[in-house]
């Protein structure tokens, strides 16, 4: 940690959480960041995460939601997608730094001999491996860079984290190095009582480790009274203008005007002597968010995928529908519908009245059938079906089975032994047998075809998108899918790899390798998703 504090112009602010987990970080983290980067300074947020899987791509979904993939191929936690979507600038492998990654470059250095003689310990070793991942964005010259530390202070696995926390910001000075402590104020309806205590406790267990939060920020279900700000002020040590109220909201994307209300943005610069730039205007925002409170039209869109009772698996998803529904002026309903129940009987009563069909990403056998079966409803019917990564996939499979009349047609990945493999594994992916990281991951070119749908909506026939998976459509059967129907109307220029496929003859029906719903921000909501919620309005306003 060289760095003086003299010459030092990048300043830190951590998050970090007490009382629960989800209460939000990643949102306070990401509206803070929002405020600071509408305010003129160059910001970035990473995320911190305790556990011990190097990142969570080995992770299931119902473990850790969706696995948010970037620009650079790091499988990633789902908060930085909420850190894109509201700063509209691209995160790296280095905004996720987890405690797998932190071990496994430790122990690395120790079998090359770099602490020869030393013994290898928590304190200095593991802290001095974390600080320094916390500052390499400094060497991307950010003004600012928050840290959310994941999991709630308490936990065992979170102590190196708030140790290498004290040391940051005895090493840097607290006017460099904040802490931000998010925490909750529960209330007692019996007793008509917001509760101030478990914030006190949780307070004191960040002092044990050696830490005085700088500023508060209090989630709460009622507006926090004069008296418990008092209270919570001096039992914690916080001055009164730092203790802050986050009252739950109607949607994320308030969350930012809240914590401006409440100056947030505010306080943290002036602990970070910094200057209190022109004020957020935060035109574009708030613009946003007139048209999502009040649209003009509503479409019903169902979204099949086997964590539909689970919508953290689908994050990406779900929010690029919030932005490119608020882009037309139109209130989009989501439906998820479970792939594992969707029998024959139930597929008119569950699809029959949705505007449009969204066929999710996925991994293994479990519910394709039902994924299956619902692309072949949707495309007889003319109802606008748009299919992402497994979606893309199983609707290659589906109409290599209906049309081509290919009755083994599969992926397979679903079925090793099929005679017919439209979908198959990649060529380098055959001799792959680690599982950490060695899919097809991050961003690839492709080139779209003029006149389709793709184009249409980008507007533009060179594209890059982030990617996910292992198997692709098999060239093998693309000139016979061709010829029946079938159009490839986006490739990948250096492999030849089919990104999108599309069915002309169906009013709307577009199938995509890539993972659109990672790129889409408030700012500049995906196209592709912008257009699958125009079709879905036509086919409502027609039908
Ligand atoms: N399981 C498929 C593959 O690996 C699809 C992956 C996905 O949907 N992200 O190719």
């Amino acid at each position: 940690m060289k760095n003086s504090k003299k010459d030092l112009k990048t300043k830190y602010v951590f998050v970090t959480g007490g009382v629960t987990s989800s209460l939000g970080k990643g949102i306070i983290a990401a509206s803070l960041a929002k405020l600071l980067q509408e305010r003129g300074y160059n910001v970035t947020i990473q995320k911190l995460d305790p556990y011990i899987n190097v990142d969570p791509g080995t992770m299931n979904p119902y473990e850790h939601g969706e696995c948010y993939v970037t620009e650079d191929g790091a499988e990633t936690d789902l908060d930085l997608g909420h850190y894109e979507r509201f700063l509209n600038t691209p995160t790296s492998q280095d905004n996720n730094i987890t405690t797998g990654r932190i071990y496994q470059t430790v122990i690395n250095k120790e079998r090359e001999g770099a602490y020869l003689g030393k013994t290898v310990q928590v304190i200095p070793h593991i802290t001095d491996e974390i600080k320094r991942r916390v500052r390499l964005q400094e060497q991307k010259k950010y003004d600012i860079v928050l840290t959310e530390i994941g999991g709630t202070v308490g936990d065992i696995e979170s102590l190196p984290y708030l140790e290498a926390l004290r040391q940051l910001r005895q090493e840097l000075g607290t006017e460099n190095c904040l802490c931000v402590h998010l925490t909750l104020i529960p209330y007692l309806s019996a007793a008509h009582e917001l509760k101030t205590k478990p914030t006190q406790h949780s307070v004191k267990e960040l002092l044990q480790a050696g830490i005085q939060p700088d500023i508060l920020v209090c989630r709460t279900e009622h507006a926090l009274p004069n008296e418990v700000r008092d209270k919570l002020s001096l039992f914690c040590n916080v001055d009164r203008k730092s203790v802050i109220e986050a009252l739950d909201a109607k949607t994320i994307y308030d969350v930012p005007l809240l914590m401006l209300k409440e100056k947030l943005d505010s306080r943290v610069l002036k602990k970070l002597k910094l200057p209190n730039k022109t004020a957020p205007e935060l035109t574009q925002w708030k613009d946003f968010l007139g048209k999502l409170k009040n649209p003009t039209y509503e479409v019903v869109v169902g979204l099949i995928g086997k964590y539909n009772e689970y919508p953290d698996a689908y994050k990406s998803i779900y929010e690029a529908f919030v932005h490119a529904g608020a882009v037309n002026e139109c209130k989009v309903k989501v439906v998820p519908i479970h792939s594992e129940q969707l029998d024959k009987e139930d597929i008119e009563y569950k699809l029959g009245g949705l505007d449009g069909l969204l066929v999710a990403p996925g991994f293994g056998e479990r519910g394709v059938s039902g994924k299956i079966r619902s692309i072949k409803y949707v495309r007889e019917k003319g109802i606008p079906f748009f299919g992402i990564c497994l979606g893309m996939q199983t609707a290659v499979v589906e109409y290599s089975r209906s049309i081509l009349k290919l009755k083994k047609a599969a992926s397979t990945e679903i079925n090793p032994k099929t005679t017919d493999p439209v979908i198959d594994i990649m060529d380098d992916q055959k001799d792959v047998t680690k599982k950490g990281g060695t899919m097809r991951l991050g961003s690839y070119a492709c080139k779209l075809s003029k006149g389709s749908i793709a184009y249409k909506a980008y507007g533009t026939t060179e594209i890059s998108e982030r990617h996910r998976h292992r198997y692709e459509f098999n060239n093998v059967y693309k000139k016979p899918l061709i010829e029946a129907g079938m159009k490839v109307t986006g490739v990948n220029p250096e492999s030849g790899l089919v990104e999108i496929i599309e069915v002309p003859s169906h009013p709307y029906f577009i199938g995509v390798q890539f993972h659109p719903e990672l790129k889409s921000t408030v700012e500049n909501p995906h196209p592709l998703f912008v257009s699958f919620v125009q079709a879905a309005l036509a086919y409502n306003l027609s039908s």
